[in-house]
């Protein structure tokens, strides 16, 4: 049983604040989530292009998603540990194993209505401030949507920063830029093609009408994903990759009008971009598919915490700042990882330290861990900004997570259908969410989820 039942400020009601609102309550704390939005969902609350005029422009909303967007990961995968993403699930209307991104938000909704979470959550209500308090403990300012006040203050026993992290843009550095004619935009902005088709055109995809170029910067799921979808209305698509060799310039099989090029040298007054290797092109548009930088505006110097080249430091076990802990911490930051499991044994395992059932090491130890894990990085070559990133042992870290809290491991075939999903992405990137090998993995994961449904 708990120790202690705690007054707590969850902050944002995406999946990372849904599984530990669940899991502070379960443990007998008293949660109260804070959500700028009306509705659960976080990122996959899609929010439509911003307006006709402008349907580039989404300034201001919160959601990194694009309309054709179907999930990167197996759903079976991609669920709560005891709450399967199955496609006969209640609810379910779109039953394909990478479901469009509608199909996540239902199963997300689903898992609020199922564990009564809606009436814990404040909506359109937005966290301004966290200010420490006397006795560790935190005030937390926040205000309604369309009042003009400071916001109202409440002390809380302690803070779960649940915000996420695809919402504030990671830009590329280009020479010449400011000078370039054209329009640059980020993936955060990106919804639908139509707009790299011209607008006044009369007979789309004809020869007549005037249709743009498009330089998209990045390798991730992203970049892959947007440039197809934009390649179906742009005159031209070109992708500058950093890691590609510099002599880089190579059509896409399968595309008469899409290229892989190096990365971007510079671009010019005239319109033209030129890439590393010399070549040089007339674009209208450049999109940025390069990543998100960490942001917490709401936290002060007293959170104890510094954002630098996205490595957010000191955290022990990228969850508790040590000098504040464990009145302050944070669901949700690694990625490369199965976001909702990872999500829900963090949040086990603060609801557990929070009640006491679990004792952390002291500060001088937990600082001590972090330092070891830096120069773990350090010696494996990894930048500053690659510290959340989980590649290789996100596994580790869960189960890591999971003995702490007496609860089982991840299960083998969600461990071997990652790995198999990662090398059928490797093999069939055009196609890997349609085709598969792993079937057998698919009928183990279905027979465990019986337990649940
Ligand atoms: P979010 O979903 O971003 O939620 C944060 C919430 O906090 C939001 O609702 C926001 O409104 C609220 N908030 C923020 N600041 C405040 C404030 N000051 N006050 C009040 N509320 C606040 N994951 C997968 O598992 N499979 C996939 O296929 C997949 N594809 C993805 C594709 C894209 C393009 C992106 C961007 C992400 C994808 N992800 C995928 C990862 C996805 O982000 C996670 O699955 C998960 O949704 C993150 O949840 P979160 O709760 O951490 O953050």
């Amino acid at each position: 049983m708990p120790s202690a039942s705690l007054r707590l400020a969850v902050i944002g009601a995406g999946a990372a604040g849904l599984a530990a609102a669940r899991e502070l309550r379960r443990e007998g704390h008293a949660p109260v989530v804070f959500e700028r939005a009306a509705a659960v969902g976080g990122t996959w609350l899609y929010a439509p292009p911003a307006t006709p005029s402008d349907p580039l422009g989404a300034a201001g909303t919160h959601s990194s998603l694009y309309a054709s967007l179907r999930t990167n990961l197996p759903r079976e995968t991609m669920g709560f540990l005891d709450f399967p993403f199955a496609a006969e699930a209640p609810g379910s209307a779109d039953p394909r194993r990478f479901p469009g991104h509608e199909e996540v938000l239902r199963y997300l909704e689903a898992f609020a209505r199922r564990f009564d979470l809606l009436r814990l959550v404040r909506f359109e209500t937005e966290v301004l401030r966290v200010r420490r308090e006397d006795r560790g403990r935190w005030a937390v300012t926040s205000r309604e949507l369309g009042d003009k006040g400071s916001g109202e203050e409440e002390v809380y026993d302690a803070v779960v920063v649940c915000n996420g992290h695809y919402t504030e843009p990671r830009i590329a550095v280009i020479p010449g830029v400011d000078a370039w004619p054209g329009k640059q935009m980020h993936s955060h902005n990106y919804r639908v093609p139509e707009p790299f088709l011209d607008q006044v055109c009369v007979f789309p995809l004809s020869d007549l009408c005037s249709r743009q170029v498009v330089i998209i910067i990045g390798a991730s799921a992203s970049a892959f994903d947007i440039s197809r979808d934009v390649a179906s209305t742009a005159k031209e698509v070109h992708i500058a990759d950093r890691s590609a060799p510099v002599r880089t310039c190579e059509k896409q099989p399968g595309y008469s009008n899409l290229w892989l090029h190096s990365m971007i040298d510079h671009a010019e007054e005239d319109g033209s971009v030129v890439f590393q290797d010399g070549s040089s092109i007339k674009a209208d548009v450049i999109m940025h598919c390069t990543g998100y930088l960490y942001d917490f505006p709401f936290l002060g110097d007293d959170s104890t915490i510094t954002v630098d080249d996205n490595r957010i430091d000191p955290l022990y076990k990228h969850v508790f700042p040590p000098e504040v802990a464990p009145q302050l911490s944070f669901i949700g930051l690694p990625w490369k990882v199965i976001p909702f499991p990872l999500f829900e044994l963090q949040s086990k395992w603060v609801a557990r330290v929070l009640s006491g059932r679990i004792v952390l090491p002291s500060k001088e130890e937990m600082m001590e861990d972090v330092k070891a894990f830096y120069s773990k990085l350090e010696a494996r070559g990894w930048p500053k900004r690659y510290t959340h990133n989980f590649s290789n042992y996100q596994f580790e870290y869960d189960d890591w997570l999971a003995e702490q809290c007496s609860y089982p491991p991840i299960e083998e075939w969600r461990k071997q259908m990652y790995t198999f999903n990662g090398i059928n992405k490797a093999v069939r990137p055009e196609s890997y969410r349609d085709e598969w090998d792993d079937d057998h993995l698919v009928a183990e994961a279905n027979e465990d989820f019986k337990k649940y449904l």
